[in-house]
Parts: C-alpha cells; sequence; structure tokens
C-alpha cells in the first residue's frame, strides 16, 4: 500500500511536479520575485518622495517612508489616506500671497488715530476731525512720512519737529473724549 502511494507520488511528480522543477519555473519564480520587490520597493520610495514635499519635519517624513516599507503594498495606501492634501510649495505660496494682501489692504485702509475714519496718504489733516495727520514740505507743500529726513519730491531738508505733529493731535483729543 506504502509502495503504491509512494509509486503515485512519484507519478504524479513526473506528471505536475516536473515543470516545478525545471530551470524555466525556476527563473520564472525569480524573476517574479524580482519584479515584486522592486515594486515594493518603489511603491515605498514614493511614498517616502511624496511625503517629502507634503511634510515639514523630517521624523514625520521618516516615519512615513517606513510605512511606505512595512507592511507591503498595504502601507503605501494607508500613508494615502493619512497625507496632508496639499504640497508644502502650496502652503507656502498662499502664506505668502495672503500676507501681500494683507499689506496692500493695510496701505489702502489708512485711518485717522484720532476719529478712526478714512483718510488718503496725501492728506495733510484728517477732514472730519481736522487733526494733523501730517507735516507739510516748507519747500513744496508735499505731505512728508513722520520718519523722513528730506523731502523725496524737492529735496529740502524736513526740520527736525515732533512737536508740530503731535500738539494739534494732542489739543485735539479732549474735544473727542
Ligand atoms: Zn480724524
Ligand atoms: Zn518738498
Amino acid at each position: 500500500m506504502t509502495r503504491y502511494f509512494l509509486l503515485a507520488a512519484t507519478t504524479d511528480d513526473d506528471l505536475f511536479g516536473g515543470f516545478f522543477e525545471s530551470d524555466t519555473w525556476a527563473v520564472a519564480r525569480n524573476l517574479a520575485i524580482f519584479f515584486v520587490v522592486v515594486l515594493w520597493l518603489a511603491t515605498a520610495y514614493w511614498v517616502y518622495k511624496d511625503a517629502r514635499r507634503r511634510v515639514e519635519d523630517p521624523w514625520l517624513v521618516a516615519m512615513a517612508g517606513l510605512l511606505g516599507l512595512v507592511p507591503p503594498f498595504l502601507g503605501p495606501i494607508i500613508y494615502l489616506f493619512f497625507r496632508p492634501p496639499e504640497y508644502l510649495e502650496d502652503v507656502h505660496e498662499r502664506e505668502l500671497e495672503i500676507r501681500a494682501m494683507e499689506a496692500r489692504l493695510a496701505e489702502s485702509d489708512l485711518r485717522c488715530p484720532v476719529c478712526r475714519g478714512h483718510v488718503e496718504p496725501s492728506y495733510l489733516v484728517c477732514p472730519i476731525c481736522t487733526t494733523r495727520l501730517k507735516q507739510a514740505c516748507s519747500g513744496c507743500g508735499a505731505p512728508l512720512e513722520a520718519i523722513w529726513q528730506v523731502c523725496p519730491h524737492c529735496a529740502t531738508a524736513v526740520p527736525p519737529a515732533g512737536v508740530t505733529l503731535d500738539e494739534p493731535i494732542t489739543r485735539q483729543q479732549p474735544g473727542i473724549r
């Protein structure tokens, strides 16, 4: 009986197992393993590369790379669920745009320090509460910024005068309150 089974086993091996012992099978199997390993490493590398573009913290990038490796093939899918939705460069670009927009808004939204009324950069006096906003150039009459040392329009030197700027404002304040 045992002998019969052994015989049957050997015939089976000859019929079906013969292929699996052949060189063709060995080559095909090795090739398949090679491609699976290459695909595994490629997906892990892709996860690492993608994480570097989306995550700032180098430790989190390393963790993402590790997740790309283990568990094989499942890790990248898990990573896809949890990765940040935006690239870092897009985030930075948007932040820059917002900052520029805020600067533009602040520039166009000049307000009187006393009555908070809207004033233009060219105003010398607030038209609502008559607070003096800027000193006029003695040469050409252009409005001067408080920190300017010289008039940019006619090159007349600005006399050091914090008094002329502050005095009318302090005089106005009691009337407002
Ligand atoms: Zn005012
Ligand atoms: Zn001037």
